[in-house]
């Protein structure tokens, strides 16, 4: 059976998160540095604050509150204020796609293939994320939390790409960083799956229930695993 689309995850299957996380956590030390904050071991502390930092998820504030606490140091308002918008400033500037996306998706639309993204986003933050990356084109529709009310790895959303995609399962490819969500999903409903180990978090559960069919380490091998789909 030949390959016809592959469904991306978005958040830290094309996103690159944690570049930006560690990037957004040194400004923020930084940033309360330049309000006060006393700090020994810029190297030790900063690793103690993206550790907090990606245990509290991107979404909340609360983590730089953790972070104060957890360092014994003084909950100053302005350390909060520093700190939130030292994040915010960044995260805005270095939301990138991971490198070798963007050939990669070129090489995929060359060979035919149709591109969608099945994300468990709300649908405003998924396509602020998109066009904030320069991806929006690359794709033939978005389909996200909003539309599908349920989360991967419920069937439903992967069901809804695949009408929405006129095609049978076994021509779609899911691509993911989420074993239980992206893979143990689209395996359900039996589309092809594409495990992307490089986005994984180590807070997040590492294995589902079903083995992928590919697992790969760096988005452009995706380029092999779609040419031996191919053939
Ligand atoms: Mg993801």
């Amino acid at each position: 059976m030949v390959l016809k689309a592959i469904s991306f995850d978005l958040d830290n299957t094309l996103i690159d998160f944690f570049r930006m996380k560690k990037i957004a956590c040194e400004r923020v030390l930084e940033s309360l540095i330049d309000v006060g904050l006393k700090v020994d071991n810029f190297e030790e502390t900063w690793k103690k604050l993206v550790k907090i930092h990606l245990k509290e998820g991107i979404e909340s504030n609360t983590w730089i509150t953790r972070f104060l606490k957890e360092m014994k140091y003084e909950l100053k308002d302005i350390y909060i204020a520093a700190g939130v918008n030292a994040y915010q400033k960044t995260r805005d500037t270095f939301l990138d796609p991971y490198p070798n996306t963007i050939p990669v998706l070129i090489h995929l639309i060359k060979k035919g293939l149709k591109l969608v993204i099945l994300s468990d986003a709300p649908r405003m933050k998924a396509y602020r994320r998109l066009h904030k990356m320069n991806l929006y084109h690359f794709f033939d529709f978005i389909v996200t939390l909003d539309d599908t009310k349920v989360k991967k790895p419920d069937k439903l959303p992967f069901e809804m790409v695949i009408k929405k995609l006129k095609l049978k399962p076994k021509e779609i490819m899911h691509v993911g960083d989420w074993p239980v969500r992206d893979v143990d999903g689209a395996k359900s409903v039996g589309m092809k799956t594409v495990f992307a180990k490089y986005g994984v978090d180590k807070y997040r559960d590492k294995i589902g229930k079903t083995k992928p069919d590919y697992t790969i380490k760096n988005i452009k091998e995706l380029i092999n695993v779609v040419d031996k789909e191919s053939k």
